[in-house]
């Protein structure tokens, strides 16, 4: 079946007891058994609930995978594979990452005994040098919020395979209608499916998809003990953006073209991070392994002060200054100051985080009256 098709009718069974098309909201905690122990698969709505059962099954279908898991947030799905772990293991992960990893990995895991080694994983051979006798996991991010650098997923899997490690996959910046990591030899994925997923800005959740039959079962352990469980009414709003996924990564990518090129000629703009560029240090294996370049990038000016960026990002009008991404608006972002404010200045620096980079989520409005929006503000 292709994309679109899936997307539209990924978990859609008409309701078994009226038939309703869409899959209901069951708004409940319990399920009335006809005796102790004899139920119809529903014992308490923490470990299964229908409407969040009909989004799992959606889940694994449109990643090309056999299992899906629905958590209450992204970080609540990197928590659950992260808890896979004992004390004392240790992970490999990219340097670039989204903030809210970061400071899960380092001020909660960390601190339980888990070892992060914060590797760059766009070179193989680096993350090979990485490993050590207590490796068990590899997690990347691809592209990388915000400087969207590319890590080759299949060389990350055949690491994994070799030294029987797993390797999870941060698939929310490129969304499953651009790029499905199982299929190319991942574990696990992970999305925030506050973002592209639900697509609305009306939602927080998360997501993990896997094809081994273990793996889930130890994932579906760790989300009903912990219980990071996302309630049924989110659940069926990210089983609705999920239909229109196709339709809505077609504009966002047709639009990130066009603002990427347009800023590059821009003489105020000194540099755009998107992978679409030729000469993008990541380009070659993000058309290798990505159906499309995306809705996000990053920027650059040439007046490079806190001071100048802080001018820009009050000054748009139709780009919302707002943290997250995804949505069908557009949002502009200060990465420094709010999504990774979390990560000290120095190690920002260090990775290539300037005070000055903004972020762009480009929404689905039409390209020119977001370019015109640019325009103005940028000046
Ligand atoms: C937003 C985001 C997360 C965290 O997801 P939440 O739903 O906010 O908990 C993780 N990874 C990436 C790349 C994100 O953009």
């Amino acid at each position: 079946m292709k994309s679109a098709t899936k997307y539209v009718h990924a978990g859609a069974h008409p309701d078994p007891a009226t038939g309703a098309i869409m899959t209901p909201v069951y708004q409940t905690s319990t399920y009335v058994q006809e005796a102790p122990g004899v139920n119809k698969g529903f014992e308490y709505a923490r470990s299964q609930n229908p409407t969040r059962k009909a989004l799992e099954e959606a889940l694994a279908v449109i990643e090309n995978g056999r299992f899906g898991l629905a958590f209450s947030s992204g970080v609540a799905a990197t928590d659950a594979v992260i808890k896979l772990l004992n004390s004392g293991d240790e992970v490999i992960c990219g340097k670039d990452m989204y903030g809210g990893t970061y400071r899960l990995f380092t001020q909660v895991f960390a601190r339980l005994g888990i070892g992060f080694r914060f590797t760059d994983t766009t070179n193989p051979q680096a993350v090979r040098a990485a490993i050590t006798e207590k490796t068990k996991l590899i997690w990347i991010e691809t592209p990388t919020n915000p400087l969207m650098s590319i890590t080759d997923i299949s060389a990350m899997a055949d690491i994994a395979k070799e030294k029987k490690l797993w390797l999870a996959v941060d698939n929310t910046f490129a969304s499953p209608a651009l790029q499905n990591p199982l299929d190319l030899g991942a574990d696990i994925v992970m999305h925030s499916s506050t973002k592209y997923l639900g697509g609305h800005s009306d939602v927080i959740q998360g997501a993990l998809v896997m094809n081994d039959e273990a793996l889930r079962d130890k994932l579906y352990f760790i989300q009903k003990s912990c219980g990071a469980v996302p309630g049924p009414m989110d659940c069926f709003l990210v089983l609705r953006g999920i239909k229109t996924l196709g339709l809505r990564m077609k504009a966002h990518c047709e639009n990130g073209k066009a603002i990427a090129e347009w800023l590059r000629r821009h003489p105020k703009v000194a540099k755009v991070y998107w992978p679409g560029f030729e000469d993008h240090p990541g380009h070659a294996v993000a058309k290798k392994q990505m159906k499309d370049f995306g809705g996000m990038l990053s920027f650059e000016l040439k007046n490079d002060s806190v001071e100048e960026a802080r001018r820009v990002l009050c000054a748009t009008k139709l780009f919302a200054l707002a943290e997250s991404l995804g949505g069908v608006e557009s949002l502009i972002n200060h990465p420094a100051s709010m999504t990774h404010a979390s990560i000290p200045r120095e190690e920002r620096l260090k990775n290539g985080l300037s005070d000055s980079l903004i972020r762009l989520s480009i929404g689905i409005e039409d390209a020119e009256d977001l370019i015109e929006d640019l325009r103005q503000a940028i000046g």
